[in-house]
């Protein structure tokens, strides 16, 4: 690969990733939760009107989902 096709490709990467965190700010809400199984605090980002989000505990791992 060469130089421009790799600085092309890091640009490219870095616009997705700002697009994706417009996207979270904007249509995304944010739920508070707690883990079920260390009682850690846990905040997960939903569509707008879903309560139940898959997530995974931050600090223990542990796979569940917000009430
Ligand atoms: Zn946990």
């Amino acid at each position: 690969m060469s130089k421009d096709a790799m600085r092309e490709e890091a640009e490219r990467l870095i616009k997705e990733a700002m697009a994706r965190n417009i996207k979270v700010k904007t249509g995304n809400t944010r739920i508070e939760t707690k883990c079920g199984k260390c009682g850690a605090p846990n905040r997960v980002s939903a569509e707008p009107g879903q309560t139940r989000v898959k997530f995974s505990c931050k600090e223990c791992g542990h796979k569940q989902q917000t009430l």
